[in-house]
């Protein structure tokens, strides 16, 4: 988080029903259009996380028995899944590898044999937090358009929205969800939503319960400025200022940073001979990297030697990668010596495990990666 960002929370809480609302709230939901690549989305936030905008993506636009298709190719991807047949929905769950990007030839076979288009939507985590796999949204849309399928597309750019392209108009994506504690380099507690007017059309039809994270009010008071609930104003500040920070840098070199930034993680995974559990190198995610560790060796042990020796956080395996995989980070407000002490962090751990792990190595093989011509020039 940039320290600008937690300034911008730190100040005295405002009226929400004030006159101080409605110009930080129009700004914040401009700023947000245009971050997820959308001329004229409906934008709504609500107070919650991610898993909230997979709820009020289903609840708004779904009802019981609706067909929904659906990837388990990691953890992420199948919480979203579970999320709708909460809701009474029939959900198809393809099978997927974990480490593998949602198949697109399986996609466009089970669409052209949906004959009677009883498919009303399909979910797809666009950066998979689990396997560190992104899933090009592009050939996503492609294969729906190519099935001339009329299937809602929602995506979740929770871990990829603000620091890999996401475009809502171009790929269009009908419902976008993103959470506030990742690219958006905000604590946790708010979920930001895209809505295309498909999405708006079925929301009028669905017949899910909704009260609280139901669109329609909350579309109705964000054009005045407002919220129909008590809303997280000293985040909505800290949003304004992430968002302001994102346009200052730019986004090609918000995005430029993220490719670089991975790009010597990669190089060190590769020095230290362990593997990424991603499986396709053009679906290695540049906000964060999932690593397998040997089999005898418990992944959450490197997690507790970074934590204690060197105070460094590294991320847990998540569902059936538990113990077998640990994460590395590299959203956010992040430079090129963070990530290098991120790598000396976890090299020491891996050492301290017993793996052979020659001290310095994948850090030299990271800054050699950072000063390669072609990365500088991003
Ligand atoms: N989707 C993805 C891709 C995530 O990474 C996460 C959380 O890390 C979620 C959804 C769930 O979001 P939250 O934990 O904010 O509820």
């Amino acid at each position: 988080m940039p320290e600008r960002v937690l300034r911008a929370i730190d100040r005295p809480v405002i009226d929400h029903r004030g006159t101080e609302l409605p110009p930080l709230t129009a700004e914040v939901v401009e700023r947000m259009r245009s971050l997820y690549g959308a001329a004229s989305a409906e934008i709504v936030l609500f107070p919650g996380s991610g898993t909230a905008g997979w709820e009020s993506s289903i609840a708004n636009t779904l009802s019981a028995g609706d067909r929904v298709l659906a990837f388990d190719n990691g953890f992420f991807s199948h919480m979203y899944a579970e999320c709708a047949r909460a809701f009474g929905t029939a959900v198809d769950e393809l099978d997927v590898e974990w480490g593998r990007p949602v198949p697109v030839g399986a996609l466009a076979e089970t669409l052209e044999a949906d004959r009677d288009r009883t498919i009303k939507a399909v979910l797809v985590v666009h950066n998979e937090t689990s396997t560190g796999v992104t899933t090009p949204i592009a050939e996503v849309r492609a294969a729906l358009d190519r099935a001339d399928h009329p299937a809602l597309l929602f995506v979740d750019a929770v871990s990829s929205l603000a620091s890999i392209d996401f475009q809502f108009d171009r790929w269009r994506v009908d419902v976008a969800v993103t959470g506030a504690q990742k690219g958006l380099m905000l604590p946790p507690g708010m979920t930001v939503l895209a809505l295309s007017d498909r999405a708006l059309a079925a929301s009028e039809l669905s017949s899910s319960p909704r009260f609280f994270l139901d669109w329609r009010p909350a579309i109705e008071q964000v054009h005045r400025g407002y919220f129909p609930y008590t809303p997280a104003t000293n985040l909505l500040y800290g949003l304004r200022e992430a968002l302001r920070m994102l346009d200052e840098e730019g986004l090609p070199q918000v995005f430029a940073r993220h490719a670089r930034l991975a790009a010597a993680v990669r190089a060190a995974i590769a020095e230290w001979d362990l593997e990424t559990v991603c499986r396709e190198p053009a679906a290695l995610s540049n906000t964060l990297t999932a690593v397998y560790v040997p089999g005898d060796v418990d992944a959450d042990a490197v997690l507790r030697i970074a934590d204690t020796r060197f105070q460094l956080s590294l991320g847990t395996g998540l569902g059936r990668l538990k113990g077998r995989a640990f994460r590395i980070g590299h959203l956010g407000w992040l430079n090129e010596l963070e990530v290098l002490a991120t790598l000396a962090g976890t090299e020491m751990a891996l050492h301290e495990l017993g793996l052979p792990v020659e001290l310095g190595s994948g850090v030299g093989a990271g800054q050699q990666r950072l000063v390669e011509p072609a990365l500088v020039a991003g």
